[in-house]
């Protein structure tokens, strides 16, 4: 349960012997990853030094737990690891140690104990179809545990797309009408952290946020922290400079691909997604797909099962060749703006590709843009866009038949 003495994470740090080194420099990352200056590193370890034990019931419905595989992965043994340790988890049914009701008895005592005062994590759809018979614990639905836990929670940290909007379960054609927790739970504070599996280091951060400002980070219209999910992954991959030289994978195994060349061609949605994938990275920040190879399929994208597959075909008119395009600043008027650049940057990146090759006026002629100005903005890349194929366009037989 919750303690009282202030000292829990230095505690917990001096027991696993983690360096006073050690500590500043996860505080210098944590700045990092929240987007703040270096300068706020002695702020959050000044706050992270005296935090508090803060309750936690972590629910799960209809998922592959993954989310539940990233929380227990956090490296080993690092500061991340111990700073998710602050957070009581009273609550867990994959990892508690109490089964049956005494498992039921933790979470309702954690809800009569601290009203207004844990913090719920759900991982995980919740499937509100047959009245959410679809997935039932203790007795329950789903869809009410959700309820009553987020309803009375202090904020609740929708972990994973399942529990950002319905995610797999939801995809067009599932028939338990899988939805996520702000559809559920429509006036409860809810930080969404989507992605297939959501990055821990970005939970890390959001529970740093609340620990050292006493507030959680800033979000977006999707209620995705703006730090995480502000930008466009375009913008930030290793793999950027290829495309702007017009340096493309062809084929799996190719010999751009052997070079790590833009996937672009490949089916990569990064120029539509939003997330911090290239910078925090996965697995004790050592890769991420595109730089393991494989294109961005946009899991951080609202309803990306529908909007971003087939997930190996061209974008069709990707947005985001703007640096620094925030998310909530993609509209109709941006679109136009947008397109344009698009041609612009075609014109350039096609004549790279074919510098020497042939004089510019034998070029075969530019798509026109697909979008017009004032258009409905391109689904999937855009927050609150209305469900509608991103990639209609056929691919390509080959880079000649279009020009970026
Ligand atoms: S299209 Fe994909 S691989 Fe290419 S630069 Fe953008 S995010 Fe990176």
């Amino acid at each position: 349960m919750m303690e009282a003495d202030g000292s829990v994470l230095r505690q917990l740090l001096v027991e696993r012997g983690v360096s006073r080194r050690a500590f500043l420099k996860f505080c210098g990352a944590m700045a990092a990853t929240l987007a703040l200056p270096s300068s706020f590193a002695s702020t959050i370890a000044t706050a992270l030094s005296t935090a508090s034990r803060i309750p936690l019931i972590w629910l799960e419905g209809q998922d592959c737990a993954g989310n539940t595989e990233g929380f227990l992965r956090a490296s080993h043994p690092t500061v991340a690891e111990i700073v998710l340790d602050v957070l009581s988890v009273n609550y867990h049914e994959t990892i508690m140690a109490p089964a049956g009701r005494a498992a039921e008895k933790s979470r309702e005592d954690t809800i009569a104990a601290y009203p207004g005062a844990y913090i719920a994590v759900v991982e995980g759809a919740i499937p509100i179809g047959e009245g959410g018979i679809y997935c039932t614990i203790g007795g329950r639905t789903f869809q009410s545990l959700v309820q009553e836990v987020c309803g009375k929670a202090l904020a609740t940290i929708a972990v994973g797309t399942c529990a950002f909007d319905g995610g797999l379960p939801g995809a067009n054609g599932g028939p338990t009408g899988a939805a996520g927790v702000t559809a559920i739970v429509p006036g409860a504070n809810v930080i969404n952290l989507p992605g297939c599996p959501m990055n821990v280091q970005n939970l890390t951060a959001t529970i740093v946020h609340y620990l050292t400002f006493g507030s959680f980070p800033a979000t977006d219209s999707l209620g995705r922290p703006h730090f995480a999910y502000g930008q466009l992954l375009h913008d930030q991959c290793e793999r950027r400079a290829h495309f702007d030289a017009g340096e493309y994978v062809l084929a799996w195994g190719d010999d751009g691909h052997r070079k790590g060349w833009c996937l672009y061609k490949m089916g990569c949605k990064g120029p539509e997604t939003f997330a911090n994938c290239p910078t925090v990275r996965f697995n004790d920040r050592t890769s991420w797909p595109v730089k393991a190879g494989h294109g961005c399929v946009g899991c951080t994208m609202p309803r990306f099962w529908d909007q971003m597959s087939p997930f190996y075909r061209r974008l069709s008119n990707p947005p985001g060749f703007a640096v620094d395009v925030l998310a909530d600043q993609i509209g109709l008027g941006l679109v136009g703006v947008v397109a344009g650049l698009a041609v612009v940057h075609g014109v350039a990146s096609y004549a790279r590709a074919h510098a020497g090759a042939a004089p510019a006026e034998e070029a075969p002629p530019l798509p026109p843009p697909s979008t017009e100005p004032g258009a409905p903005p391109p689904p999937g890349g855009l927050p609150g866009a209305e469900p509608g194929p991103s990639s209609d366009a056929p691919a390509p037989e080959s880079p000649d038949e279009e020009a970026s």
